[in-house]
């Protein structure tokens, strides 16, 4: 088929009326309209470590940055770093009957690159028990960075309370001028204390000053600046030292120039997400709970629900002429047939040249099923001559674009497909409905 990996070329229309290719869409069976990422909600059902498959629930993989606390990545080649064990020499005092358990004791560890062979040893750290090494990895400002999250959320504290103050005060005097007795309440609240009022809590709060917040975490300006070496002047620059500039954007918070200078990366968590569907709020994509599977319990794909609309190679298109070509629709659909219609939308502002397709007969598509797959298909003689090919899932329609003279540019059509899903033999009445599609032809070809 033409266009297989060219999906851009038909676009279907969302309900926001943006347009997509089917692949990335989703069809609401309840709504029976195509939802795009939008249209549609998303979840986070699982946090996991796409190298362990450890799963992790929302705050605990928060609190460790979205990162796994055991898998490590190769600083140099993003690979996954192996955890290589080392017994260090026993003790040569030590009694045989002992050498067992000290050896047991003595096992180091460091981790090592299996695909381009840098190790923690390059990298100047010494073998270590395990804990210690998966915690010497972490960031050396974290605290620093903790510290400035604790003063700016207390300074936005302050900026509410300060609000609250304003807007409680510019009540209270309202009510005051409102009321013939005044108001006597706020002066005999208690300020302190766990009786004390929201109002003289905000008061507390808003007269903390800002300054104190952040004396102790703010950088501060200095003019003195150690000159540099004479070595950055003369010494010739060593490539094979100096990091790579994706190396340094993969550890945002060291960014180190040095190849000495690289640690070990965490591996970062991977989500598995569910889509709801805006508007009916049901699911559309659900996969299962457990990280080894990758099955889905629920997937409305657009592509496994909804017919598709592709264009057959071999046609020519000329300005001033009706251009001849095969447009085929299938029915993905593995349990039910559907029927639809391919009217032309001429009227779309869209398309730039208009189309005739035979809008008015209705076809039916047959399930997508290795039975139907069989060129026996026989089709009502009165619809043959609309037909290049029928093959039960899958027809194909002749139609024509018309291109004006001295036309430029794409040639883009676009049509409704008029579209009737029949569910069971028992639906008696099924609904159509009406999605357009833009078709993207390509380009006149010049004269000969
Ligand atoms: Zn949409
Ligand atoms: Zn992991
Ligand atoms: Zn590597
Ligand atoms: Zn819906």
């Amino acid at each position: 088929m033409a266009f297989l990996f060219d999906v851009e070329r038909v676009l279907y229309q969302c309900e926001c009326e943006s347009q997509y290719p089917l692949c990335r869409l989703y069809f609401c069976r309840y709504c029976i309209s195509l939802r795009c990422a939008d249209c549609t909600q998303h979840e986070a059902d699982v946090y996991f470590c796409p190298q362990c498959l450890q799963s992790l629930m929302a705050p605990e993989a928060k609190l460790n940055h979205m990162k796994c606390k055991n898998c490590f990545e190769c600083p140099s080649c993003q690979c996954v770093l192996a955890l290589r064990a080392v017994t260090a020499a026993a003790d040569s005092a030590a009694s045989s009957a002992d050498k067992s358990s000290s050896s047991a004791a003595n096992k180091k560890y460091y981790l090592s690159c299996g695909n381009c062979h840098w190790s923690t040893r390059d990298a100047g750290y010494e073998d270590q028990e395990l804990t210690e090494l998966q915690n010497s990895f972490t960031d050396p400002d974290q605290a620093n960075i903790k510290q400035l999250k604790e003063a700016y959320r207390l300074i936005s504290l302050r900026d509410a309370s300060e609000e609250h103050v304003r807007r409680q005060t510019l009540q209270s005097s309202r009510r005051r001028t409102m009321s013939p007795f005044g108001n006597k309440e706020e002066s005999k609240l208690p300020s302190f204390g766990l009786h004390a009022s929201p109002l003289s809590r905000s008061k507390r709060m808003a007269s903390v000053p800002t300054s104190n917040m952040l004396n102790d975490v703010m950088s501060v300006a200095t003019s003195s600046i150690e000159p540099l070496d004479d070595d950055y002047f003369t010494k010739p620059i060593d490539l094979t030292q100096v990091t790579t500039l994706e190396q340094r954007n993969r550890d945002v918070a060291a960014q180190p120039t040095k190849v000495m200078q690289l640690r070990p990366i965490k591996k970062q968590l991977a989500i598995k997400r569910s889509i709801r569907c805006k508007q009916c709020d049901h699911s559309l994509c659900k996969p299962e709970y457990s990280t080894s599977n990758i099955k889905f319990k629920i997937q409305l794909l657009a592509q496994l629900q909804f017919p598709e609309v592709r264009i057959h190679p071999g046609y020519v298109l000329q300005a001033n002429s009706d251009c001849p070509l095969v447009l085929s629709v299938s029915n993905p659909d593995q349990l039910n047939q559907c029927s639809f219609k391919l009217c032309p939308d001429n009227d779309n502002p869209r398309g730039t040249c208009s189309l005739t397709t035979p809008n008015d007969v209705v076809f039916t598509l047959e399930p997508k099923n290795e039975a139907f797959l069989d060129n026996s298909i026989e089709t009502e003689p009165d619809k043959a001559k609309y037909l290049s090919y029928n093959h039960g899932s899958k027809i194909g329609l002749h139609c024509s674009a018309s291109v004006p003279e001295n036309f430029t540019g794409k040639v883009i059509v676009c049509v409704q497909l008029h579209h009737t899903p029949q569910q069971t033999a028992a639906d008696a009445d099924p609904k159509e409905h009406i999605f357009p599609i833009s078709i993207d032809l390509g380009t006149v070809s010049s004269a000969t």
